[in-house]
Formats: C-alpha cells, structure tokens, sequence
C-alpha cells in the first residue's frame, strides 16, 4: 500500500495501544513515533535493491528485494529492536528527553508496526512472503488498488482531529486534495464515485469531530474498524470474483485456468482490471480484459479506461474466440489481449538462463517478447501500462553473461507452470 496509508494504520496502532492500556499514556508520544516508523520502515528495501543486477546492468533487485525480507515476520523482531534501541538512544538527548519510553513498550510498539505494514501489504496483487524463512510463497490479497481513496477518506480526518498543529492539518487538506486531483486526472473513477467519495471525506470529518470530543479512546477502536471494513468488503468481493473469473474464463476458451489476479479500481467495486495464467495442452496463454462485478449494472463496457486502453510491451493480440466476444458483448468482459508462448520453450528458457530464473521469483503473469538478436524483454502483465519499460520489465540476454548475485529463494509464483 502507499506510505499515508501505512501512516494511518500505524497512527490507529499507537492509539490503540495508549486507549487499551491506559497507563501507557505517558508514553504517548514515543510510541506513536515508534509506530509510525515502523509502519513505513518495511519500505526502506528500496535503498538496497541495487545489489543484484543482470550482466548489463538491468536492475533485478528492484523486483526481487523491495518486499523482499524487510516484508516479512522474521524481520518484525530484529527491525524493533533495532529501532527501540535507536528511540531510546535518541532519547538520551536533551532536547529530545519527550521520547523517552521504555524499551520493552517501543520494542512492542514497533514489532506490532512492522507486522501490520506487511498485513496492509497482503491486501493487493502485489503479493507478500511473510512466512519466510519456513514458507516462501507469495501470498496475494487482489481486493484493494494500490491507493484506496476510501481508506484516506476513513483515517485522514481522523488524523486531523488527532493532532493540533496547523501545519499537519495543512498537509492532510493538500493530501485530500492531491488524491482527488489525481483521481480525475487519471481517469481511475467515474464522477459519480469521486461525488460519493467527497461525501464520504464530509461525513467522516462530521463524524470523528463528534467522536473526538470526549470520546478519544472510543473513537480509536472505531478508526480501526473503519479502516478494516472495506478491506474485507473487498477481500470478500475478491474472493467471489476469482472464482467466478476462473469459471468464464474456462467456459470461453476451454483452457485450465491456474491464476486470476484482480484488482478493483480505486472507490468502484464494480469494475476489476484482471490477467489471467492459462495453459491449454502445448501453449501458456496470459490474458488482460476488464471483468465487470454486477454486469447488470455496470457492464464492463463502461467501466474506466485506466489501463486497459493504452499501448503494452507485451505482444497483447485481440481475442477472437466466439465464446469470449459473447461474454463481451452480455457486458462481463472487456478484452484487452492475450499473449501465447509454447510451455516449453518458456520451461527450457527458465531452465537454462539464469536471468530469468532469478526474474520468476517474481513474475505472477509473465510474458517473454523477442528484442533482438539474442536478447528478450520479459515482464509481469499484470504492470504492464505502457509501450515504455514498466517497473518489472527487463531485458534478458540469451545466453546471459554472469549470473546475477544475491537471488533470494522466493518461490516462484509460477512454479505450477515450469514443473513439467
Ligand atoms: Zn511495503
């Protein structure tokens, strides 16, 4: 998730900790600075992603170590440690004599931070290893956009009535209104959920500048139910609608479906962009369409635009099976495209570069296109936006020079696809 949203639930987090035991209250102060740390902290990753790269210089590390062990349980201890410590160091100071807390009520603090940053991180289709060392597969929420507007809705104006100081109230204002600005400009939304967003933003000041007086410690409890219900509204959402994606997608082109991965655009529930991992007897197929939640209401036709309009990397040719330009047509589906390699000219790829095994450790939809001679640009389908390079796009040379250091031992997501 981004890093407001992170903030938030790490700012729920430290109330709830002051509001259940109330004589930690003295300590307030440390541990919110102790729980907003350490809700951001997984994401410093991103400092260290340049120490594997391929041979020419392609940046692996960016997709094999950010959420790679920082986002995982047997971090959350070490890292909170090290943080308690740090705090209380600090503390040490004159003029920062306000942090001082003990260490074992930062250490909590910050443990519980870490865990919930990698909590929050498992709520889209990005994917999250949180069990390693003992269990190295990615796990996939798929049920919330990367930025969920209704989310800032819920814990901005919480934020606001939390804290006093002009400037943070300045900042919460220029973040609503950033978000909203971005919402149009990106065409993520149709007006009428960006209409019923600013009303939920309005009710949700009403209601936390009710609560706020003389309700603090309630109000805490509330925040953080607030704040988990359309997580699970979605992950319930989520859950009906890979099964029902898996089951269309089977009757329209009479493949084996062995992923789905959705997502719902930011504030509709009704639309789901989706890729698809297919095999049918000698080919992969990974397919791109717009799935649509209640078709009778919202058909996928009129679902936003955002990504599924523009030009890919990916080779993306139409679909043209009878069966799948019905389900269009009835409004379930918008097509985007579908990419096709032979299994086993993926399977030997896999097997003889050492590149792109290190790729696959991440890779949930891949796709593989010629560049030329002798190099290749791979990539998940799933980020593919844009004709330029997206994040996970890489380019691959066959045969690769040196292989690439410091590969972790994720599973690779698509293990099911590469055993032959
Ligand atoms: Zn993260």
């Amino acid at each position: 998730m981004d890093n407001i949203t992170h903030s938030l639930v790490g700012l729920a987090c430290a109330e709830a900790i002051t509001a259940i035991k109330p004589e930690l209250r003295k300590y307030s102060r440390p541990i919110l600075l102790a729980s907003l740390i350490a809700n951001n902290l997984p994401d410093l990753d991103f400092a260290y992603t340049r120490i594997t790269t391929s041979a020419s210089g392609e940046r692996i590390g960016q997709i094999l170590h950010h959420r790679g062990h920082t986002h995982t349980l047997a971090f959350a201890l070490p890292g909170a440690a090290i943080l308690a410590a740090l705090l209380r160091w600090l503390s040490g100071f004159k003029s920062l004599k306000s942090l001082n807390a003990p260490f074992g009520v930062l250490f909590f603090a910050a443990a519980l931070g870490i865990s919930t940053h990698v909590f929050a991180d498992s709520w889209n289709n990005y994917g999250v290893h949180p069990f390693w060392p003992f269990w190295n597969s990615w796990i996939y929420g798929d049920s919330l956009f990367i930025v969920e507007p209704l989310i800032w809705a819920i814990g901005l104006p919480f934020a606001y009535f939390r804290f006093s100081s002009k400037f943070v109230r300045a900042l919460i204002f220029t973040l609503l209104g950033g978000l909203l600005y971005l919402m149009v400009q990106y065409r993520a939304t149709h007006w009428g959920s960006v209409a019923l967003w600013l009303v939920s933003v309005v009710v949700s000041f009403k209601l936390w500048r009710n609560w706020f007086q003389g309700h603090r410690q309630q109000s805490t409890a509330w925040v953080l139910v607030l704040l988990l219900i359309p997580v699970f509204f979605l992950r319930s959402f989520s859950i009906s609608m890979d099964q029902r994606t898996r089951l269309w997608l089977r009757h329209a082109f009479g493949t084996t479906v062995l992923d789905v991965s959705l997502t719902p655009l930011p504030l509709n529930p009704f639309c789901w962009t989706g890729t698809s991992v297919e095999t049918d007897r000698t080919d992969y197929v990974a397919r791109r369409f717009t799935v649509a939640f209640a078709s009778w209401l919202v058909p996928a036709s009129l679902c936003p635009s955002i990504f599924s309009s523009a030009k890919f990397t990916a080779d993306l040719k139409p679909v043209t099976q009878s069966k799948a330009l019905e389900f269009e047509k009835a409004g379930l589906f918008q097509w985007v495209g579908e990419t096709r390699l032979p299994l086993e000219r993926l399977r030997s790829f896999y097997d003889h570069n050492c590149e792109f095994s290190a790729v696959m450790k991440f890779y949930r939809v891949p796709f593989i296109k010629r560049q030329g001679a002798g190099q290749w640009i791979v990539g998940d389908l799933r980020y593919d936006r844009s004709e330029g390079r997206d994040f996970p796009e890489m380019i691959i040379n066959d045969p690769p020079g040196k292989c690439p250091r410091f590969v972790p031992n994720w599973t690779p997501p698509r293990e099911d696809l590469l055993k032959r």
